[in-house]
C-alpha cells in the first residue's frame, strides 16, 4: 500500500495522524476479531476514488441524475460478478451495510408488527435479527431460537417447534458468533412448512460460501443478505441477493425506500473485491482461514479451554472462559495489553451481562490475510493462553507482547 497521503498530511494533520496511527495499529497488532479483515490495496484504491463525488440515485440504465455512464458500467460489473459468484438471480449492491441490507428485506416483505423468528443475539444472532434495541426489535414482533445447551449446535427440531408455535411471517437464519455449518436446506423446509419467508444472512460466512467451503443458501432462501467486508474481504458495505420475483421490491426498498444516493466509490470497491473472489488464490485463502481456525481451536482445547460446540467448521470460535476464572471483559483487556485484539462475547446461556460476558470470540480471516499458517496459530494459542492464565503479571504481558511483535514483523500486512 502507498501510505504517503502527502496531500492529506498538508491539508489536515490531525486526521492524517489518526490514519497513520490506525495503519500502525493494523500492522503491529494481531487482529482476531472475527468480523474484521484487511481489504486489498486495490479495493482501497477504488474506495478512495473519484466515484465518491458521483450521485447515481436509481439503478444502471435508469438513474435520476445525468453523467452516470461510468457509474453504470461499474455498478453493472459489480452486479454481474456477484451474480456469477453466488449464482443469484438478482443482486442489489447498493446497501450501505449488512444492517441496511436486512432493513431493506424487512421493509420489502413485512409490515410493522409482523412476526420474525430469528436467532437469539445471546446465542450468536445479530442485532438486526430482532434485538429489542434495534429497529428490527422495535418495528416487528420477535421470537427467537437458540443453540442446544449441551451441544452448542442449532437444534433444528426446536427451530421447527418454535416456528409451528409462533407461525412467523419470516424466518431469519445466519449468525455472528456460531462456529458450525448452518443447514439452510433444513431452514428452508421449516419455512415452507409454516409458509414463512426465509431470509439467510451470510454476513460472516460469505467468503467461505463464495469459495464453496460452506453450503450456499442462495437456492433455498427467498432473500440472502451479506456484508462485504468480513470473510469476503471487500470494502465496508452490504449486498442483497434474491429470486427474480422479488427483484423489483428489493430494489425499491433500498432506493428510494431506505437510502438516497448509493456510495458509488464503495460499490466500485465491491466490484474489485468480487473480481478477487474469482481468482484461485481466494479459494486457497478461504481454505486456510478454516484450517487456521481449527488449529487455533484445537490448540486452545489442548490447553484446557472449552470451545462452544467443541470446535469450528468456519472462520471463528467462541471460547468459554468460565473454567479459566476470567471474564470476557478482563480477557479482552489483558489480550489488548499484549497487542492482541479480540472482542468479549456472550456465550449461550451466559449468566453475565453483555458488558462483561463469559467468553471471547476469535476469528482467523485477518491473520490469514497476512499469511499466517497453522504453525503460527499454534504460537498464537500459546501466547493467548499465557496471557489469560497470568493476566496481572507485567513481565509476562511484556514477554507476550514481544512475541506478538515478532509474529507481526515476520508476516507483515500492507
Ligand atoms: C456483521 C453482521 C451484519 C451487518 O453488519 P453491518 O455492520 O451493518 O455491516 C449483519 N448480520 C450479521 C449476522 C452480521 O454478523
Amino acid at each position: 500500500m502507498n501510505p504517503k497521503l502527502e496531500t492529506l498530511r498538508q491539508a489536515d494533520p490531525d486526521i492524517y495522524e489518526a490514519i497513520m496511527g490506525e495503519l500502525r495499529r493494523e500492522q503491529n497488532k494481531l487482529v482476531l476479531i472475527a468480523s474484521e479483515n484487511y481489504a486489498s490495496p486495490a479495493v482501497m484504491e477504488a474506495q478512495g476514488s473519484v466515484f465518491t463525488n458521483k450521485y447515481a440515485e436509481g439503478y444502471p440504465g435508469r438513474r435520476y441524475y445525468g453523467g452516470c455512464e461510468y457509474a453504470d458500467v461499474m455498478e453493472s460489473l459489480a452486479i454481474e460478478r456477484a451474480k456469477g459468484i453466488f449464482k443469484a438471480e438478482h443482486v442489489n449492491v447498493q446497501a450501505h451495510s449488512g444492517s441496511q441490507a436486512n432493513m431493506a428485506v424487512f421493509f420489502s416483505a413485512l409490515k410493522p408488527g409482523d412476526k420474525i423468528l430469528g436467532m437469539d443475539l445471546r446465542h450468536g444472532g445479530h442485532l438486526t435479527h430482532g434485538a429489542a434495541v434495534n429497529f428490527s426489535g422495535m418495528i416487528y414482533e420477535n421470537v427467537f431460537y437458540g443453540v442446544d445447551k449441551e451441544t452448542g449446535y442449532i437444534n433444528y427440531d426446536l427451530v421447527r417447534q418454535e416456528a409451528l408455535n409462533h407461525m412467523p411471517k419470516m424466518i431469519v437464519a445466519g449468525a455472528s458468533a456460531y462456529s458450525r455449518i448452518i443447514d439452510f436446506e433444513k431452514f428452508a423446509a421449516i419455512a415452507a412448512e409454516v409458509k414463512a419467508l426465509l431470509l439467510v444472512d451470510i454476513a460472516h460466512i460469505a467468503g467461505l460460501i463464495a469459495a464453496g467451503l460452506h453450503p450456499s443458501p442462495v437456492a433455498y432462501a427467498d432473500f440472502v443478505t451479506s456484508s462485504t467486508h468480513k470473510t469476503l474481504r471487500g470494502p465496508r458495505g452490504g449486498m442483497i441477493m434474491c429470486k427474480d420475483k422479488y427483484a423489483k421490491s428489493i430494489d425499491k426498498a433500498v432506493f428510494p425506500g431506505i437510502q438516497g444516493g448509493p456510495l458509488m466509490h464503495v460499490i466500485a470497491a465491491k466490484a474489485v473485491a468480487f473480481k478477487e473472489v474469482l481468482t484461485d488464490g481466494f479459494k486457497e485463502y478461504q481454505g486456510q482461514i478454516i484450517k487456521n481456525a481449527q488449529r487455533l481451536s484445537n490448540e486452545l482445547i489442548n490447553r484446557g479451554y472449552k470451545i462452544i460446540s467443541g470446535g469450528t467448521d468456519t472462520h471463528l470460535m467462541l471460547v468459554d472462559l468460565r473454567s479459566k476464572n476470567i471474564t470476557g471483559k478482563e480477557a479482552e483487556a489483558a489480550l489488548d495489553a499484549a497487542d492482541i485484539t479480540v472482542n468479549k462475547n456472550s456465550i449461550p446461556y451466559d449468566d453475565k451481562p453483555a458488558t462483561v460476558t463469559s467468553g471471547i470470540r476469535l476469528g482467523t480471516p485477518a491473520l490469514t490475510t497476512r499469511g499466517f499458517t497453522q504453525e503460527d496459530m499454534a504460537v498464537v494459542a500459546d501466547i493467548i493462553d499465557k496471557i489469560i492464565t497470568n493476566p496481572g503479571h507485567c513481565g509476562n504481558i511484556d514477554d507476550q507482547r514481544r512475541r506478538v511483535r515478532q509474529l507481526c514483523k515476520d508476516k507483515p500486512v500492507y
